[in-house]
């Protein structure tokens, strides 16, 4: 029998310890962990609304970029944490 265990390691919700810093305005977000990566289900992304594979911490489905835009557009709402960089 095989078992997949990086499949179920990726279905893993992320946890606190797992949400590192909000990147200053202008900087790049680190999201190198693979539960960023929606496998075969997508959704619009919640800021374009085009189709998107990526998920934040929180599980909101986001192109990387939108959420970098958006933590510029938006320096206040953005330190309370809704897109941050991996641990
Ligand atoms: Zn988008």
């Amino acid at each position: 029998m095989t078992t997949r265990p990086a499949r179920s390691a990726a279905r893993r919700p992320f946890m606190e310890k797992d949400c590192g810093d909000v990147p200053p305005p202008g900087a790049l977000l680190i999201w190198r962990d693979s539960r960023h990566y929606l496998h075969e289900d997508s959704g619009p992304c919640v800021l374009c609304r085009k189709p998107a594979h990526l998920r934040s911490h929180a599980g909101e489905t986001v192109h990387k970029a939108c959420a970098e835009i958006w933590l510029t557009a938006h320096p206040l709402e953005a330190r309370l944490g809704r897109f941050v960089s991996d641990a």
